[in-house]
């Protein structure tokens, strides 16, 4: 089921999402949510994306064997850092570069309940650091690089005066 994205500036996308305590009850939700992801062309999606202010994310199976990541954490391996251009299915028509960690280290546990402790790199840790930072209330566009602040700044002027209907 293609489930509804939340779009900035609503205010449960700056929530603290909570933990998930059963994974059996989220299993329905993980599956939308990838369909959701895959049907918007996104990499990665958060729940509180869809409404849901619980710490669940998704990520496209071509960056993780693992596709969705429950409870997920981490930590920061060396100060390695690069800068790519990102964007957001909640912030709609907007792009501006971020500065991430390039490694970091993952704990988490699979949708199977399996736990998942290990160090990832590249793409894969962009978007994991990406998707965490939902389930803190955190968005792209706070941490984008000075450079692009202005052309993100009005992209959002813009998405605050249409009318969101979610
Ligand atoms: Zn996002």
């Amino acid at each position: 089921m293609i489930l509804e994205i939340v779009k900035y500036p609503a205010k449960s996308l700056r929530e603290k999402s909570s933990p998930v305590n059963n994974i059996d009850d989220i299993k329905e939700l993980a599956s939308n949510m990838y369909e959701t992801m895959l049907k918007k062309d996104g990499v990665g999606l958060a729940a509180p994306q869809v409404g849901q202010n619980i710490r669940l994310i998704v990520i496209n199976k071509e960056y993780s064997e693992d596709w969705a990541l429950v409870n997920p954490e981490i930590s920061f391996i060396d100060d390695e850092q690069d800068v790519l251009q990102e964007g957001c299915l909640s912030v709609p028509g907007v792009y501006g570069r971020v500065k991430r960690y390039k490694r970091v280290f993952l704990k988490a546990l699979t949708i199977d309940n399996k736990v998942i402790e290990k160090s990832v790199e590249g793409f894969f840790a962009r978007i994991l650091q990406h998707e965490i930072d939902h389930l803190n209330g955190i968005l792209f566009i706070d941490k984008v690089l000075p450079i692009d602040k202005k052309k993100v700044n009005e992209g959002l002027k813009e998405l605050k005066e249409i009318k969101v209907d979610v």
